[in-house]
């Protein structure tokens, strides 16, 4: 059941997110005059960092910043000028200060119920400070050999393995071997391409796992290593943003607070298959969905295992350009709300099947910017579609008939393009809107629909809104963005 007293605060005005902006808006002053003080004092690329520090704020994306793993990794050589010692000093104390400030707005963040927002803002503070102990705790990290790892990782290292992008996990020990060509097949050393030919002809194929994937390929044992690494970025931020979707409250409480050091949730291991071409995949799963040929991976409940293949490219092309990693990230995040959530069979079958597809859609922008992992964005393509329906085509469905849609209704709708592309639209506008002050009840009505224990009008009882408002809203929130690029739409 959804307590209804925790409702109404996530609606009102947001304080919180002013609080955010402002402490952004000083910092970044307060960056600025390190910087004028770098060239003053002639210190050209010291200068230029610190002005590259300066984030804007987005207010359409999550920016997600990638953690060095190394501890005191960034200072400078003992032998570094004064000067540069000098402006690093002085830059760390601002990050520091900083870090301090926004752990303590997430704390704020946490006291007013708002868990995702909470995260997002103690990984902002952990960008500042990436040695802070209790935010580094708070993600799971623990200090290992001069490194932050996660508890599994130092299992891993503690065994004598090396993670490595081309292989997985493997014994550090066989690394050499391995980049010369070789592959073990106990007792002996074999070459790689004997291994492939033994393994195809077995169909044994290969397994790589991850903290929170099996993946199995007939394809290479690179092709397993490459999902498995795209799928722990996407289970990182997933984690993160509907942390209020498998934690209670009291549990997300409970990371925030530096006494309780023994709680942390279990990795739980989903399982994964990437087929070696598409053929193999439409034979395989031609009797679940008679339409195999249309889809480009899929998710199957029943054996709590998501299915994709590799495309045929070009001889010498990169892995990663035969990977459709969008439906990936899709069909993953599918099976993540499924198999971390206490799932109802009729869940999306009585309406609100939107909500199901839309953060799908959301993870779907996973990519990377610079330093950071990037999520939604007014400019992504489904977004673009979303708006130029609204807005020029005039295809809008209003919220009370649209949440009521359930999977059949979508499955047999003719305007389905139409409808992925809202869908696409509203779940943007509920993450992102006015701070996020729709995102925790987002959260919840995902939450709802995955129990079962939604009712038709849960989207407007958990926002505060009516439904009218929120059609309003959207509409003035799609009508504040910068004018759509030209364009035409297929149509679907
Ligand atoms: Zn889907």
């Amino acid at each position: 059941m959804i307590a209804s007293g925790a409702l109404s605060p996530l609606a009102k005005g947001d304080e919180l997110a002013a609080a955010v902006r402002r402490k952004f808006d000083s910092y970044r002053d307060k960056l600025k005059q390190l910087a004028d003080w770098c060239e003053s004092e002639g210190l050209a690329d010291q200068a230029s960092r610190t002005r590259a520090w300066l984030q804007p704020v987005a207010e359409d994306r999550l920016l997600i910043p990638i953690l060095p793993a190394q501890i005191g990794g960034e200072s400078p050589p003992d032998d570094a000028a004064p000067g540069v010692k000098e402006w690093y000093q002085k830059w760390m104390t601002l990050r520091r200060q900083q870090a301090e400030d926004l752990f303590s707005l997430a704390r704020g963040a946490i006291r007013q119920g708002r868990a995702g927002l909470a995260l997002d803002l103690a990984l902002r503070a952990l960008h500042e400070n990436p040695d802070h102990e209790a935010l580094r705790r708070i993600f799971g990290y623990q200090p290992y050999a001069g490194e932050w790892r996660t508890r599994y990782e130092v299992g891993r290292l503690r065994a004598g393995q090396i993670w490595d992008d081309r292989f997985g996990w493997i014994p550090k020990s066989q690394l050499a071997r391995f980049e010369r060509g070789e592959r073990p097949a106990d007792p002996r050393w074999i070459s790689v391409e004997e291994d492939t030919r033994r393994r195809r002809e077995r169909n044994i194929g290969w397994t790589v796992d991850t903290e929170h994937f099996q993946v199995w390929t007939d394809h290479s044992l690179e092709g397993a290593a490459l999902v498995g690494k795209k799928l722990e970025t996407l289970h990182e931020l997933w984690s993160r943003l509907f942390v209020r979707y498998y934690l209670t409250e009291a549990q997300v409480l409970s990371l925030f607070d530096a006494r309780s050091r023994s709680f942390a949730p279990q990795p739980v291991q989903h399982k994964v298959v990437v087929f070696r071409t598409r053929s193999e995949y439409n034979e395989a799963l031609r009797s679940r969905a008679p339409q195999i040929e249309i889809t480009g991976g899929m998710y199957v409940g029943d054996s709590r295992t998501a299915y994709f293949f590799f495309h045929e490219s070009p001889d010498g092309a990169d892995l990663e350009q035969a990977l459709d990693v969008t439906t990936v990230y899709h069909e993953a995040t599918h099976q993540l709300f499924y198999e971390l959530g206490r799932v109802a069979p009729t869940a999306g079958q009585r309406g609100n099947f939107w909500v199901i597809e839309g953060a799908a859609m959301y993870m779907e922008t996973l990519r990377r910017e610079g330093d950071f992992l990037v999520l939604g964005g007014i400019d992504t393509p489904r977004m673009i579609a979303a708006r130029f329906r609204r807005l020029q085509d005039g295809f809008y469905i209003p919220f009370r008939e649209f949440t009521a849609m359930t999977m059949q209704d979508w499955q047999s709708d003719p305007r389905i393009g139409a409808v992925y592309s809202q869908a696409a639209g509203i779940t943007n506008f509920l993450i992102h809107h006015d701070g996020g002050k729709y995102r925790e009840a987002l959260v919840q009505c995902l939450l709802a629909v995955y129990r079962g224990t939604d009712t038709p009008d849960v989207l407007a009882r958990l926002t505060g809104r009516s439904f009218a408002g929120l059609d309003e809203e959207y509409l003035q929130y799609l009508k504040a963005m910068p004018p759509l690029p030209p364009m035409r739409l297929e149509s679907r």
